[in-house]
Formats: C-alpha cells, structure tokens, sequence
C-alpha cells in the first residue's frame, strides 16, 4: 500500500470552516508566513495540503447588531488584498486539483445582512457562497444555540433568505442554529445544506452538537456535516485524533458515508486536540482513518469529496 502521506497528496482535500481572516486581521499576522501563532496560514495550508478551504468572516458580539455589515466589508476586503483564488461556480470545482488552492467566502452570522435582501445579493456579487444563519445568539434570521429556552425558528425574513439563498446559489449553514431553525431550514431549502462545523451529541451532549435525528435529516437532504475540532465538541479535554475520528464514524453511521467531511475551526478554537495542532497535522488524519481500516475511497470522501459533491449542487454555473 502506498503511505498515508502519498495518499493524503493525491486527494482533493477540503476543510468546512476557519476562523483564520479575523485571527490574522486582529492579530496582524502575515498570511504567507509560516506563523508559530494561530492554525493556519498559507505555508501551513500547503503542507496541509488543502485544496479548498472555506474562509469565514466571523462577525464579533461588538459589531452586532449595528456596524455588522460595514465589518463585514472590512475583513472582505482584507481578504481580497490577499489575492487569493477564490471558488465561486461549479466551473472552478471542476478545476480543482491535488496541486490547487481555493479559497470559498463565508459569512458566520446573518447579522451581516442586517435584514435586507438587497444585501445578501449584493454580497453574492462580492464572492460570498455560503452563510452561517446564526451564531449562538437570536438574529434577524432565527435563534442560535444559545437561546434553547425561546424554541424561536426561522423568522419570516430568515425564510426569505433560505429561498433566495437556494435561488443564487449559496450554501446554507445551520452550525449554530438552534434545533427548530435546523428543521425548518430542512423543511424550507430546496437544496443541500450544510453544518459545517459541528459535532455529534450522542457522543458527547452539547448544544452546538447535532443530534442522530438531525445527522439522519442532514444526510436525507444530500447535505453534510463538517466535523469540528475543538476538544470542548469532541467531549474530551485532552482529545486526540481518535476523538475525532469517532465523531467522524458515528456521522457516518447516521448521515451516511456520503455526508460527512471536516470543518476545523482552526483560528476559531482555543485548544486543538493533541496531534491535530495545526493545518500542517490534516495527513494525520486520512492516517488514523486508514489505520482503521477504512477504504481509501472513503477517506477520499471525508477528507474532501462529500464537500465537493454538495458544493456542485448548491453553487450556480
Ligand atoms: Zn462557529
């Protein structure tokens, strides 16, 4: 067999989320420098060996509800003084190969629409092709986790923003959302949505968690669920790979195969679990999945694949 490294560089690799804009912006560390500080960064991402990467803008409590938009516009152009290759049409998943770096924009908070459609496109045009509905708390657009009391779901404007998500072209990200949002995202969406990063409750209960009925809904939507890895999700304080990878197996066992990738959350979490320090540890991933007798062709998926797959029936032409 060949090793893990030789596979792990012959796969499409993409990870569901990071926090890495914010990190570098409020911290002024340098993208293309191979930083000690932090998860990733350019140097990192190509040892990683991470051919799309999708890149939140997190929006902080500060900024929220007024200003959200305007520092959401900051860090989007911090972005494009990057110049870096941005995914935005089924044209460039095509594109994508084992030597290629992409980046997909997100937004993490609907805060960023301050409750207007007209923004929402507008931010379509600037290159965003996904939005985290919610955070933990209540917007415009539905309640987040943290508000479990309230029951709140989507509201009316979060509906409309469901149906004109589906209608340009973005995926739709329910991490953070609280329980009844998720299922009415479920019930509203026309196409396959996304948690792009989250964990499982049956393994370990915590409200930013999906339980096996939701992991059930999200794989019967064509959707996926990124896992994350921050140890407080995994349930483990000294978590290693391993934890990861039972999230990994009990999505698979629930959403199905097909249905569950990564989403690290690197520059998003304050503790990583041992051996996945960083963006440069991902090969040891597919190696842990291997070591357990997984088919390449699986690990393909997970590492990757699934997230390709659903971004080909969610992005527009
Ligand atoms: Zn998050």
């Amino acid at each position: 067999m060949e090793n893990y490294s030789d596979i792990h560089k012959n796969m499409l690799v993409v990870d569901g989320h990071c926090d890495t804009l914010l990190d570098l912006y409020n911290n002024n560390r340098s993208f293309w420098e191979h930083n000690k500080a932090g998860h990733l960064d350019w140097p990192r991402l190509k040892l990683g060996k991470i051919n799309l990467q999708f890149m939140a803008i997190y929006i902080e409590p500060q900024y929220k509800p007024f200003g959200a938009l305007c520092r959401t516009l900051e860090i989007l152009d911090y972005y494009h003084s990057l110049n870096l290759t941005t995914l935005t049409n089924k044209e460039h998943l095509n594109s994508l190969n084992p030597n290629s770096h992409l980046f997909l924009l997100a937004i993490e908070g609907g805060e960023a629409l301050e409750g207007k459609l007209s923004t929402l496109r507008v931010l379509f045009k600037l290159g965003i092709r996904s939005i985290t509905l919610t955070w933990n708390q209540r917007n415009k657009i539905a309640d987040g986790v943290g508000e479990k009391e309230s029951r709140g779901g989507l509201t009316n404007f979060g509906r409309e923003v469901i149906k004109e998500m589906n209608r340009l072209g973005m995926l739709i990200d329910v991490s953070h959302l609280s329980e009844p949002g998720f299922w009415d995202v479920i019930s509203l969406s026309k196409a396959p949505i996304a948690a792009t990063h989250s964990c499982c409750s049956a393994l370990y209960d915590h409200p930013r968690n999906l339980t096996d009925k939701q992991l059930k809904a999200l794989g019967e939507k064509q959707g996926i669920i990124g896992i994350n890895f921050f140890p407080g999700f995994l349930g483990n304080k000294s978590a290693k790979i391993d934890d990861v990878v039972a999230h990994i197996e009990h999505a698979a066992e629930y959403a199905g195969l097909d249905h569950v990738g990564i989403g690290s959350d690197f520059d998003g979490i304050e503790t990583t679990p041992e051996g996945l320090e960083d963006a440069t540890m991902l090969p040891k991933l597919t190696e842990a999945l291997l070591k357990r007798n997984w088919q390449e062709d699986n690990v393909h998926k997970v590492l990757g694949g699934n997230f390709i797959r659903v971004l080909q029936e969610v992005l527009p032409e």
